[in-house]
């Protein structure tokens, strides 16, 4: 299985960085990590070396996601499985009715002074591609240039052109996407995810974007997430904040 075609380069750079959070080259987006773990097939590292400085921490890890990946008859690795995730995201924030009820969600636990992100949770990864393709099916009735925050996922460098296909939400798919969608959906408090701390102190100081993250459970306890941001006028504007700085992608 290949990554989606409708998926953005930009993420799906982002999601091929250095597994190793002590590596310099770990999360910047357009540094490919060649390097595959032989075993799970999903941690990528720089070389050798920097794969060998990692293996305490990954250890675990690698046995969960080449598990994981046996289990589901070895068609996605967790590698594969991210980029679908990334994928939702994508397809999410192109739906503009959408994005305004996440807001919505998200306004009223921020009144309560709440801190945390709007988290679609999937304890099947089934589920995850079912919503992808509950999204898939609503029909694309224009397309918009995109501009993502500089440092997040699914910022693109200058000069290279993003655009996003909005999608409509009519009243016979409502349903549809109220079960393979929306019920999986809910606000997180930040304390279950201490990595999102960067991205969730940016997302405070205004007031114009959230956090979003996707997670799936793979086996047992462990569970694989990632996130980004999503912008209340769909887009980032700009003008809004000044550039921030790199927020790495979770390893885990
Ligand atoms: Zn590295
Ligand atoms: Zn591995």
């Amino acid at each position: 299985m290949s990554a989606p075609l409708g998926l953005p380069l930009s993420v799906k750079r982002t999601l091929v960085t250095c597994s190793n959070p002590s590596c310099e080259r770990y999360g910047h987006p357009g540094d490919k990590a060649p390097h595959k773990c032989a075993s799970c097939k999903s941690a990528r590292y720089c070389d050798r070396s920097c794969q060998r400085r990692h293996w305490r921490q990954h250890k675990e890890y690698c046995k969960v996601w080449a598990e994981s990946s046996a289990n589901n008859g070895g068609h996605t690795t967790v590698a594969q499985l991210r980029l679908k995730m990334a994928y939702l995201i994508w397809l999410l924030r192109g739906i503009p009715e959408y994005v305004k009820c996440m807001f919505e969600e998200y306004d009223y636990w921020r009144k309560g002074i709440k801190r945390g992100f709007i988290e679609f949770k999937f304890y099947y990864w089934e589920h995850l591609f079912n919503a992808i393709k509950v999204i898939e099916g609503l029909d694309i009735y224009d397309e918009m240039p995109f501009v993502a925050m500089p440092g997040t996922p699914s910022y693109a460098p200058p000069g290279t052109k993003q655009s996003l296909q909005l999608r409509k939400i009519l009243p016979e798919s409502c349903v549809n996407l109220h079960e393979a969608v929306q019920d999986y959906m809910r606000f997180t408090e930040n304390k279950t995810r201490p990595n999102l701390q960067h991205a969730l102190n940016v997302a405070k100081q205004n007031n114009d974007l959230l956090v979003i993250s996707v997670s799936v459970v793979l086996e047992g306890t462990y569970s694989t997430h990632i996130y980004d941001f999503l912008y209340r006028s769909l887009s980032w504007q700009p003008s809004d904040k000044g550039p921030v700085a790199a927020v790495p992608v979770p390893a885990k």
